[in-house]
């Protein structure tokens, strides 16, 4: 198995703006940690076509220096210098820099000391495109770890729904799920859990109020966990004692989209099928009902490209995680969304999510 720097320099492009790529220098989290495999606040990767380097402070030194992995551990007193003296012991003319991440700041501060040692530093997104394009192809590694993710939020449905009775407010349901999820292992909730209902059901990106639960309301639950670094992301949408005509209607027509999306996914379709599959079933019935794009990748980080939307011109790839998430908001009245994750394989997929989807009345 090749290690993450290495896959790095497969896929750099070998010239930038017409200068060969000698290096790189990264500072986002996601990205230092996808290459060192060690999350930290302290950080700081060199690449160089010789050696890596993870930089960081005495507080995360020991810890560094048990867990990095393929790169060579520098603890500084000084961070410029430390980046300095690698810089000139590699005789580096470029450096990349991530352009869609770096603080203003860091870009300051990075970019100035390059240009004194009378290096090019580069910032245009041919870093972020790189990292971007390794990170989508998830190894078996990394989606066990997702699996694993997935698995606590699969239990913690199962979990939760028992809870749902009426008077039960919003936001006990989400801190119920949360207590739950850190319970079974989940080093953190995966992001803000999503739970709405009713009403407050349209609105997609909702935040959990004091509102009690009512005969007759449908309940969004978005959640995941993270485990290892690693996120899950899953919605059920489920009714409470009853649903109406209507309810039953809109709710066949996500899950009916969401299965006729899944149904295109394989390796070598372009992203904005799949979203297509999906959003032509909706918009027959309800035809601005589902305003935000169908999926996106999972990974270190919670939203990752390619995704699943109508502009997204990238094709599926075999070891590709990304989300199914077709949803109906009608303002004011309720909201449905049905959320999988799909590994993207050879033939076709892999659903990830084990969950039930058909309509629950609890
Ligand atoms: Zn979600
Ligand atoms: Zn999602």
């Amino acid at each position: 198995m090749k290690s993450a720097v290495e896959r790095f320099w497969e896929a750099v492009p070998e010239q930038v703006e017409g200068k060969p790529v000698d290096g790189a220098i990264l500072t986002s989290a996601a990205n230092c940690r996808y290459l060192s495999g060690f999350p930290s606040s302290s950080r700081l990767v060199i690449l160089t076509r010789e050696q890596a380097y993870f930089l960081t402070d005495f507080r995360y030194g020991e810890a560094a220096r048990k867990k990095v992995r393929d790169c060579q551990v520098v603890v500084f007193q000084r961070r410029e210098q430390s980046v300095k003296e690698i810089l000139r012991r590699h005789g580096l003319k470029t450096v990349l820099f991530e352009r869609e991440t770096i603080p203003l700041v860091e870009a300051e501060t990075l970019g100035g000391l390059c240009r004194e040692e009378g290096i090019a530093p580069i910032f245009d997104n041919t870093l972020d495109k790189t990292m971007e394009g390794i990170r989508a192809i998830k190894t078996p590694e990394e989606i066990d770890k997702i699996r694993a993710a997935q698995a606590i939020t699969d239990e913690a449905f199962s979990h939760i729904l028992p809870f749902l009775r009426e008077g039960v407010t919003e936001r006990e349901i989400a801190l119920e799920i949360e207590f739950f999820m850190r319970k079974q292992g989940a080093e953190r909730i995966a992001f803000d859990l999503i739970v709405v209902s009713g009403e407050n059901g349209s609105q997609c990106h909702g935040v959990p109020t004091d509102k009690p639960l009512r005969r007759g309301d449908f309940i969004t639950m978005d959640t995941g966990a993270v485990c290892d670094g690693y996120h899950s992301d899953m919605t059920r949408t489920v009714a409470l004692g009853e649903v109406s005509e209507e309810q039953r209607q809109v709710y066949d027509t996500v899950l009916r989209a969401q299965l006729a999306a899944i149904d295109t996914v394989r390796a070598g379709v372009h992203c904005h099928i799949v979203d297509r599959a999906a959003r032509s079933i909706i918009e027959e019935k309800y035809p601005k009902a589902f305003g935000h794009g169908l999926g996106h990748s999972v990974g270190l980080e919670i939203h990752e490209n390619p995704r699943f939307s109508p502009a997204c011109e990238d094709i599926a790839q075999p070891g590709m995680v990304i989300t199914v998430e077709p949803g109906i908001y009608l303002e004011g009245r309720f909201g449905v969304r049905i959320e999988d994750m799909i590994l993207v394989t050879e033939n076709g997929c892999e659903n990830l999510t084990h969950s039930p989807k058909e309509l629950l009345i609890v």
